[in-house]
Formats: structure tokens, sequence, C-alpha cells
């Protein structure tokens, strides 16, 4: 009997050891969705992961909250994009103190520019207005948009998670290792189909400049009509140029976005009679019942779309 106990004590020895079965998760801070998933995928249920810009929201505009504030403050790390992506981000985190480890999950990528003029930012119409300035060229953010860089996002987010949690590093690892491999066959994936469409037909329009990256990495040529901005109605001539910019591209791939007006590129479909093939998901994913709930599923969805339209299908 004595000996019985004496090898349930030990046995339960470690559980009671200070609570590492019982450990709170480790609190992390996403700037965004598509970041967020990515922070759930290679840390589980080891991570509480907190969104200061959730599903279909758009993180160029972001208006912080004060209990946004209040989750950097506890936060042990935060994981922003960078390129300029969140410059809200640094603001508010030196608001809120706080002792994170603060990563960027572009580091090491080739970033490409935006050229002038494209408004990428949604707060353009201000540079719009400054008649004949150029704007100067800017880095684009959207690196995650070509899943060689969300390779190395994954990375450097693993990384990240090691150095705020090293006794997580080998659970951060695997799910790491795991969803690199699927990344690998998807970006395959994503190869494969668009060599489906003749080259000639690969052109597509959307209403925001977020594809550059994915353009470049799978050969598709993507135009964001210029001077479209998600905040301002544009004008009569305005909707004139851009009715004859979209007759002149001859394509029959017209895309929105999931977190900008639809409104602006329905009006202009129906005056060029061209028909909006869908909504894309770029810089926000879908909500957890949508068609791109996770950063992979949104590739399925957007090359899912993108594809028939570019070939003329339907
Ligand atoms: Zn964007």
């Amino acid at each position: 009997m004595r000996r019985r106990f004496l090898l349930s004590s030990a046995l339960l020895a470690p559980f009671a050891a200070p609570a590492l079965a019982q450990q709170a998760p480790l609190p992390v801070v996403a700037s965004f969705s598509i970041l967020a998933d990515l922070l759930r995928q290679i840390g589980g249920d080891r991570i509480a992961v907190r969104v200061l810009v959730g599903p279909d929201a758009d993180a160029h505009n972001f208006q912080p909250r004060p209990s946004d504030a209040t989750a950097l403050r506890a936060a042990r790390l935060v994981v922003r994009n960078g390129l300029g992506f969140e410059p809200w981000l640094d603001r508010l985190s030196g608001a809120a103190g706080g002792q994170a480890v603060v990563a960027t999950a572009s580091r090491d990528v080739q970033s490409r520019l935006l050229e002038g003029g494209h408004n990428h930012e949604h707060g353009g119409a201000g540079r719009r207005r400054a008649h004949g300035v150029e704007p100067s060229r800017v880095a684009d953010p959207h690196a995650w948009q070509d899943l060689r860089n969300g390779q190395v996002y994954v990375r450097n987010i693993a990384a990240a998670l090691r150095q705020a949690d090293p006794g997580g590093a080998a659970l951060y690892d695997a799910n790491a290792k795991a969803l690199l491999d699927r990344l690998v066959a998807l970006d395959a994936w994503v190869r494969q189909q668009v060599a489906t469409v003749p080259e000639a037909r690969r052109r597509v329009v959307t209403s925001h400049d977020a594809f550059g990256y994915f353009g470049a990495a799978y050969g598709i040529d993507f135009d964001a009509p210029q001077g479209i901005s998600t905040e301002d109605e544009p004008s009569a001539s305005e909707v004139a140029t851009l009715v004859r910019q979209l007759r002149a591209a001859g394509t029959s791939a017209l895309f929105v976005e999931n977190m900008t007006n639809p409104a602006l590129l329905d009006r202009l479909a129906k005056e060029a009679g061209v028909r909006v093939r869908g909504r894309l998901y770029s810089d926000a994913l879908s909500a957890a019942d949508g068609p791109a709930a996770t950063y992979e599923a949104m590739f399925r969805h957007n090359v899912g779309l993108l594809v028939p339209a570019m070939r003329g299908d339907g």
C-alpha cells in the first residue's frame, strides 16, 4: 500500500510541478488576420492570439480601440507585417508600454516597390489631389501574396515564438515544418493552375493594388485602375477614364476585394459592360465560416476564381 502511494506520487509529481500542464497560453498579438492564422497554425493551443485588424477589415485605415492597447500591454509577443503596412502599430505599442518581443513577419523578404500614383494606401486621395506631384515610390507591403514569401513569414514567426517561449520550441518547429510543407505544395498547385491559362489571357483588374507579389510570382498582370480610393466617390470624369481603361484592358477578369467597398467596381462593371467575377481576399481573411478563413484557403479561393475568369470560362 505504502509502495503504491509512493509510486503514484512519483507519477503525479511532474504535473504538480509549477503549472507546466496548466500553463496559461502565451498571450500573442497579431496585427492582422493573416498573421493571426499563421500564428495559430504554428502555436496551436500553447498560445492565445489576439488579432487587431480582424476578418474582412482594412489594415490600411485601422483605428485602434483602447482594448487594443490593453492587449498589447499584456502580450509577450507582437507580430506585425512590416513594410509600412501598420504605421499605427508603432504609435500604439509605444503608447501601450509593455514588454513584448516585437517580430516582423516580412523580415528578409525581397520587397517590391509600388509604382508612384497607384492608390495602394487607401488614404491616397489626398496625394491624388496634389496635382502634378508624383508620390515617391514606397515598399509594397502585400508580400504574403507570394507563397514563397509566406514560407519566410512562417520561419520568422516560428523563430519569434521560440524566442518568446523557449519551452515550446519543439512544438513550434514541428508545426512550422508541417505548414511549410503544405505551402510548398500549394505554391506548386497555384503554378499548375495558372499554367492552364494562355499567357496572353493572364490579365486581371482589381479594385486595390494588392496583388503585385502574386502577379510577379505566378506570371499574371494585375491592374488596379488608377485613382480609386475606398474613401471617396470618384467624379464622373474619373469614372469615364476607368471605364475606358477597363475596355482597353480587354479582360473578362474583373474583381473586387473583400475589405473594399464593392459599389464602385459594380458601377464601373455595369458602365463598361463587364461582369465582376467575384471577391478576392487580399489584405484580410474571411470570417471562420467564409471561403478564406485561413492563409491556405485564401489562395485556393482566389486561384479558384482567377483561373476560370482569365480563361473566359462561364
Ligand atoms: Zn492593401
